[in-house]
């Protein structure tokens, strides 16, 4: 008997896109890619809220297979990715493989037919698939605050991956939970025009300046006439995001000047653009560099010099109808309270869904009881013909696409062996996984996450133990490296 599809795809966004892709250049061209959206591109799909933006530079931000010579700035605005991202889809003839809103509810490997079951909701019989893959981005669980009376608030309520369209800030009274990064390009946006913006503010962010203009048409037609000059242009600014991040973070024991020089830059940018000092005092983090995702932006910290804005660091006690009360007892009026409250990755929804492997094994309580681990941030021990593309250990570098092309070169290892042997099954061996991680551990020693100071971080770079599993400790350069030379016998095959 055979399954219904060569592999099953979880996630239609850029990492899942990436996955078929590379199936298909493998020959495995019967695939079925699975999302819950009703469009693909993940991320840039869901995210439509003002100022949404890239904040990697866009040569660099993109597939290196797939250069786009017509992004209209460095850091090109969201739509331009969604464009990109069914361009892509097009061009690589992935749509047809596309089911839209369909909600995974699980996986099971079925033992006896060596193949997984994948239960979709609405479907009365799971779909099965001899692999895989799953791709559901780590920032795709909306987080909501568990904060006393958010239900009572009876003004409007907008999570930024759930943007309502027809929202005009105009004259608005606002407030704004959170100062990631999200809440760092939406903020100047609402400062505009709101009447009043409130941001709550319970950890100070790393903002460096952002170095974005407008690329010139003559510019645009010299990257597509010429391919090799956007390759150039995709090089230098790949090498300086590695440095930033081998120096910067990950090797932050033996480099300090370097997280110390981003650290002065971030401080040098706050002073030139706020002028209240006490603000700037509450702007400051008292964290290490790097430890906290840190963005870029020119306007965010400007918006706090205007007589409309005004940042609240006195923790929220509990919403009420019409405002919020912070601990002083000093109640702020709003007629709308936006969320910029990030995403849950690691509690009960990672991963974000069920997955039972050889034996019973639960993937998220394995992980919850034991080490999280992935070997190379694809493949884990009892799961058969699995790979998991948002891992721990699975992110390297600055820009998912460098993630993204590492896993497609595991990919292309691993099932070209498979190809040789006349195999149809693999599975990563326990001591391969072993190994992995006790090289990873040993390097997380040497990052600022466990070198620096992180204490008062509130990172989401840390899993529920406590350890920065969630970035690969490693250049990019090294991830690529083992991802085209793993020794092969890493896996048992059948
Ligand atoms: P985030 O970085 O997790 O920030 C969430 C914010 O909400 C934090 O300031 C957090 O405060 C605050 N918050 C959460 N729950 C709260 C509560 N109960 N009470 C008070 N404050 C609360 O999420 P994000 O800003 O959406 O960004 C997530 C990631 O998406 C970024 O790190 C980045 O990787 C990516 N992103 C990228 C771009 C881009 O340009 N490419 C743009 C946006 C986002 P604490 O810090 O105290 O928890």
């Amino acid at each position: 008997m055979e399954p219904q599809y060569d592999a099953v795809v979880v996630g239609a966004g850029f990492g899942g896109m990436g996955a078929a892709i590379q199936l298909k250049r493998l020959g495995l061209d019967n695939l079925l890619i699975l999302d819950r959206e009703d469009g693909l591109g993940g991320t840039w799909h869901v995210n439509r809220y003002p100022g949404l933006a890239v904040d990697i530079a866009s040569v660099t931000y993109s597939y290196s297979f797939e250069p786009n010579p017509y992004w209209s700035r460095l850091f090109a605005p969201g739509e331009e990715l969604k464009k990109y991202a069914e361009h892509v889809a097009d061009k690589y003839d992935l749509r047809r493989h596309m089911r839209f809103g369909a909600v995974v509810q699980g996986a099971r490997w079925d033992e006896g037919n060596q193949w997984w079951e994948v239960a979709v909701a609405g479907l009365a019989e799971p779909v099965t698939g001899r692999y895989l893959l799953t791709a559901t981005g780590f920032l795709s669980q909306p987080k909501m605050p568990d904060i006393e009376g958010i239900d009572t608030f009876a003004g409007t309520v907008i999570h930024t991956t759930d943007w309502d369209a027809s929202y005009n800030p105009a004259g608005r009274r606002i407030g704004v939970i959170g100062t990631g990064a999200t809440a760092v390009q939406l903020i100047p946006e609402m400062a505009r025009t709101a009447a009043e913006l409130t941001v709550y503010q319970r950890t100070p962010i790393w903002v460096v300046p952002k170095v974005d203009f407008r690329i010139p048409k003559s510019v645009q037609a010299l990257f597509a006439g010429l391919p090799v000059t956007q390759r150039a242009a995709r090089y230098v600014n790949t090498t300086l995001l590695e440095v930033l991040m081998v120096g910067g973070v990950l090797h932050y024991r033996q480099l300090r000047a370097f997280n110390l020089g981003a650290t002065a830059l971030a401080k040098a940018h706050l002073r030139m653009q706020v002028r209240n000092k006490e603000t700037r005092r509450k702007l400051t983090p008292g964290y290490s560099f790097g430890c906290k995702r840190p963005t870029f932006s020119n306007t965010f910290f400007k918006a706090f010099n205007e007589p409309n804005v005004h940042l609240e660091t006195t923790s929220i006690a509990r919403v009420e109808a019409d405002g919020i009360v912070t601990a002083d007892g000093n109640k702020t009026p709003i007629d709308t309270l936006l969320l910029a409250t990030g995403f849950d990755l690691w509690q009960a929804n990672f991963p974000a869904i069920e997955i039972i492997g050889r034996g019973g094994r639960n993937l998220g309580q394995w992980w919850r009881d034991n080490v999280f681990q992935a070997y190379e941030g694809v493949a884990v021990p009892k799961f058969p013909n699995f790979i998991s593309l948002n891992s721990p250990y699975s992110y390297s570098g600055l820009s998912y696409f460098l993630t993204i092309e590492s896993q497609m070169k595991h990919m292309h290892r691993l099932f070209g062996e498979m190809r040789r042997r006349g195999a149809t099954t693999f599975e990563v061996t326990a001591e391969a996984n072993a190994q992995f991680l006790e090289r990873m551990s040993n390097r997380l020693g040497d990052t600022v996450f466990h070198a620096g100071s992180c204490s008062t971080a509130r990172s989401y770079y840390f899993d529920p133990h406590g350890r920065a599993t969630l970035l690969r400790p490693t250049s990019t350069v090294d991830a690529f490296r083992d991802a085209e030379n793993f020794p092969v016998t890493d896996y048992s095959y059948a």
